[in-house]
């Protein structure tokens, strides 16, 4: 037995390294590589490790897994391996192995005043790897070029962060942000995906004010260049942007206003009245089975952002990663926070423990269901520490910590067409993995025990970053 799976190690690795060729390891700087890499060889294999792949598939005990240029060149269960020359062994006896998170409602910005979303992407590209992130998408950008730059900084390995799927600016009708341009009509909503596009942006996202015609017209162009089209919307229902054909829908149910009695076309009715409404939905009722049926019919996949409405929620802890805010955004939202406990009428009672309940029914149901924490609102939501306290939440929602790993690794990797690459731990796959120390399966708390992120092959030391920007969250 041992020895039938040591000798079929040994032969991935054989495999593994002549597909090797083609891979592009992962380039850094001398800066970034001194400052916060903690592991860094031409081979590093991991030993007595618990391994989740990422797959939803059972936990497996006592595996090895070897790195090697940047892939993950065989993982089994061999106890023993003879160590190639130069290779760094790392014995992880009681520690897990994860995929590293794939997760896509993110963003480089943040609250921090009246109406002022603060450009943050120097700091949460850092957040973001060191809680475990290696690849994520931007939900929307409120500053033009800074994701698309920041995505390309990170790729030529100048600066240490996940790789990033960059969305461009908001595509929205009339609207009150003041970092937000609004479109005129359908001719625009096509010229502004062309000129985004034609930048290098890979990603869309429509927003609550856009209309039928506008959002139409989106998706085609977005469409015509290969390229994927999200939405968090209100004046367009779920069920007209399914049929217009998005690709996604942020927020799980919680932005659909197709329940509103009143709704007229191409308005919003207020992001308020549509979710009374799915507070009081019947999740056995037929016009919620009927939505889903479509969603999944059409193959849109759903955005779970679990941890942006535990924050509007009373009742729920103080959410993780506060420490490392600028006092003065730290103690701001600190007092919202009271407000929000005290609030106990709020309609988040019922909203969010619906929210999670509706999300399960729609994986239930066959539906695709991917996740991002969406650090927005009121500023509780911190990146990275937000995106484990996202997985947290959907075992709490009911899912098993495989499955719920599953759904903020594989499943993101899957909505971005990157999966044959990157989302689960299998040989001939990038080696972006996280070290937990601890075991989730048990425990999903223990997801917050990050000791190092792979990304590519290089591990870095989550507490470097983390230390790299504590208190200064809110500045840059
Ligand atoms: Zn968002």
């Amino acid at each position: 037995m041992r020895s039938s799976a040591a000798t079929g190690l040994l032969a991935i690795v054989v495999v593994a390294t002549s597909a090797i060729i083609a891979a592009a390891p992962q380039q850094l700087s001398e800066q970034v590589r001194s400052a916060y890499v903690s592991v860094d060889a031409p081979v590093v294999i991991l030993t007595n490790a618990r391994v989740i792949d990422g797959t939803g598939g059972p936990v497996r005990e006592g595996q090895t897994i070897v790195i090697k240029d940047g892939l993950i060149a065989a993982v089994g269960a061999a106890t023993t391996v003879t160590p190639p020359e130069g290779a760094r062994v790392i014995d992880l006896t009681g520690k897990t192995v994860l995929p590293g998170l794939v997760m896509v409602h993110e963003h480089l910005y943040y609250p921090v005043g009246p109406g002022v979303y603060g450009q943050l992407g120097e700091s949460f590209t850092r957040l973001y790897l060191a809680g475990g992130v290696t690849t994520m998408r931007t939900g929307g950008n409120v500053n033009g070029f800074m994701d698309l730059n920041l995505k390309r900084a990170i790729d030529r390995g100048e600066k240490p962060g996940p790789a990033i799927d960059a969305t461009a600016p908001y595509l929205n009708g009339p609207n009150t942000f003041i970092q937000m341009r609004t479109l005129k009509d359908a001719d625009d909503a096509r010229k502004q995906v062309a000129y985004w596009a034609d930048e290098g942006f890979t990603s869309f996202k429509a927003y609550m004010q856009i209309t039928r015609a506008e959002l139409g017209a989106a998706i085609e162009e977005a469409h015509k260049r290969g390229l994927k089209i999200t939405g968090h919307l209100c004046s367009v229902t779920y069920a007209e942007a399914a049929d217009l054909g998005i690709d996604n829908l942020e927020h799980g149910f919680l932005a659909a206003t197709d329940f509103v009695p009143t709704k007229a076309a191409d308005t919003c009715p207020g992001q308020g009245a549509g979710q009374q409404t799915i507070a009081a939905l019947d999740e056995n009722g037929e016009p919620f089975r009927a939505l889903v049926k479509k969603l999944i019919d059409r193959r849109i996949a759903l955005t779970s952002t679990l941890t942006v409405f535990e924050t509007f929620t009373p009742g729920r802890p103080l959410p993780p990663g506060l420490d490392v805010l600028l006092p003065e955004l730290r103690e701001q939202f600190l007092k919202t926070f009271e407000r929000v406990k005290a609030n106990t009428n709020s309609n988040y009672a019922k909203l969010f423990p619906k929210a999670l309940m509706l999300e399960r029914a729609f994986v239930k149901a066959g539906g695709l269901l991917i996740a991002g924490t969406d650090p927005t609102g009121s500023g509780g939501v911190i990146p990275g520490f937000s995106n484990q306290r996202q997985i947290e939440l959907l075992v709490e929602a009911g899912f098993t910590p495989a499955e719920a790993i599953q759904i903020g690794t594989l499943n993101g990797a899957k909505y971005l067409g990157r999966d044959t690459r990157i989302g689960s731990i299998a040989a001939g796959k990038q080696a972006d993995l996280i070290v937990i120390a601890g075991n989730p399966a048990a425990d999903i708390a223990d997801i917050h025990k990050v000791e190092i992120v792979f990304k590519q092959g290089i591990g870095f030391d989550p507490a470097k970053l983390i230390a790299s920007v504590t208190g200064r969250v809110g500045l840059w």
